[in-house]
């Protein structure tokens, strides 16, 4: 489990693979002065106690539980037990007993799990999902730090965009930005592409051995697991044999006990004989050759339709710490500033996108001062309205409101004398914005 868990991008990728496999779980379970285990189906919180669980690293630390109180806003107090972080330990004692894990992956594991928690939380990415956005959980909104969001389009490509909290709105913050994905996730490929290319073959290489090494060490736990068992059955067979054929009650309780070890011996026996039948057939020297060249062309691996965007998103944080992005203005450009891990630093630029069919912005001034040429306060008022043109303050026209905007503008009123008879305006013409 725990050497799993270092190739899963999350615990419910651990959890999802343990069932897939059938594997359990030892469930402790105190029966008066004894502890007995029980197998059982591993679940979500029993999975994140044991990665976050010391004992497996061979610790002895102290305090394990801190009592968090926290007081809703009606009054109630809630107390919650949570398990301490390395840095509450009052006492850490080191090599206790013999780990599962060293103290560096026992700390790594939980810096995952960190930073997989939701999003809301500063500093974590969120795990990585099946969403074919590169940079999901890692981009940051340079302007405001805060973490930006991932949307999908319906017609296809990325964008992301900067969504500040409430209480940022309620400062004056108002939305910073969104930046279309596609071009500078094309460029940041091209660059990881280029970092991962000469590991791509011996990665190909590997992905067979592993495979094989996985499934050595699944009939391993299955024949373990089955040899545990014949020893049960032994046991209750021997204790039914030795009992006095008179004392019926014990004959009774002894015989269904017989009987559901040599249950349990058949299932697990029948299970052993399906896994080995299922073997899988090993690459054929063609079949490796052809492995081998495709690790060579990561490129076509990588934009294949059918990638799974899980394992992307895994290589990106790999290889990138964090990105940060921001505009333009001057050049109207996306910028990313990719940090990576090795302490490298890139600039992508990318055109902004997503302002086709968008309205340029007018001059209020010249095309009032064009309109009040032919019509009066009040007909300006309803044209710019049709057009969808808010005044200053984001507000629609009025009468009064096109009025006193002329007299802060210094731009005269509607002269009678003109030709142009304002009824010429309702007539639907183009006007001149
Ligand atoms: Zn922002």
């Amino acid at each position: 489990m725990f050497k799993k868990f270092k190739t899963s991008s999350s615990v419910g990728q651990l959890l999802a693979w343990l069932w897939e496999k059938g594997y359990q779980l030892p469930k402790p379970e105190r029966r008066g002065d004894f502890m007995k285990y029980e197998m059982v189906d591993a679940n979500y919180s029993c999975l994140v106690h044991m990665l976050q669980n010391p004992k497996y690293a061979g610790l002895y630390v102290y305090p394990r539980f801190r009592l968090e109180t926290s007081v809703l806003p009606d009054g109630t107090v809630i107390k919650k037990k949570r398990p301490t972080r390395s840095g509450e330990w009052q006492v850490c004692l080191e090599d206790q007993h013999p780990g599962y894990i060293t103290l560096a992956e026992y700390e790594a594991n939980v810096e995952k799990i960190a930073m997989n928690a939701p999003r809301h939380s500063p500093d974590s990415r969120g795990a990585a999902n099946k969403g074919s956005a590169l940079l999901s959980g890692l981009i940051t909104c340079r302007r405001c730090h805060h973490k930006m969001r991932v949307h999908y389009r319906k017609r296809g490509g990325v964008s992301y965009y900067c969504q500040p909290d409430k209480r940022q709105r309620v400062n004056g913050h108002s939305c910073c930005f969104t930046i279309t994905g596609d071009e500078l996730e094309r460029q940041l490929s091209e660059q990881i592409l280029y970092a991962i290319g000469p590991a791509g073959v011996k990665a190909a290489q590997l992905a067979s051995d592993r495979l094989a090494a996985e499934r050595a060490t699944a009939r391993s736990i299955l024949s373990n697991e089955l040899e545990q068992l014949r020893y049960n059955a032994d046991l209750a067979r021997r204790r039914f044999d030795n009992v006095d054929p008179a004392n019926r009650l014990v004959l009774d309780t002894l015989s269904s006990e017989l009987e559901v070890a040599l249950q349990s011996v058949a299932e697990r026996e029948s299970r052993l004989a399906r896994f080995d039948c299922d073997e899988p057939q090993r690459p054929t020297p063609e079949e490796q050759a052809e492995l081998e060249r495709l690790g060579s062309r990561l490129e076509t691996v990588w934009y294949d339709v059918e990638a799974d965007g899980r394992l992307k998103q895994q290589i990106v944080r790999v290889l990138i710490e964090h990105v940060l992005a921001d505009v333009d203005e001057t050049s109207n450009e996306s910028v990313l500033w990719v940090h990576w891990s090795g302490g490298h630093h890139t600039e992508l630029r990318a055109p902004r996108g997503g302002r086709r069919g968008r309205k340029p912005p007018i001059d209020l001034p010249k095309v009032i001062n064009t309109l009040r040429k032919v019509t009066n306060d009040e007909e300006i008022s309803r044209a710019l309205n049709r057009r969808g043109v808010p005044t200053e303050r984001g507000e629609s026209w009025t009468k009064r409101r096109v009025s006193r905007y002329r007299e802060r503008n210094d731009i005269p009123h509607l002269m009678r004398t003109c030709n142009v008879h304002p009824v010429g305006f309702r007539s639907r013409r183009p006007l001149p914005i």
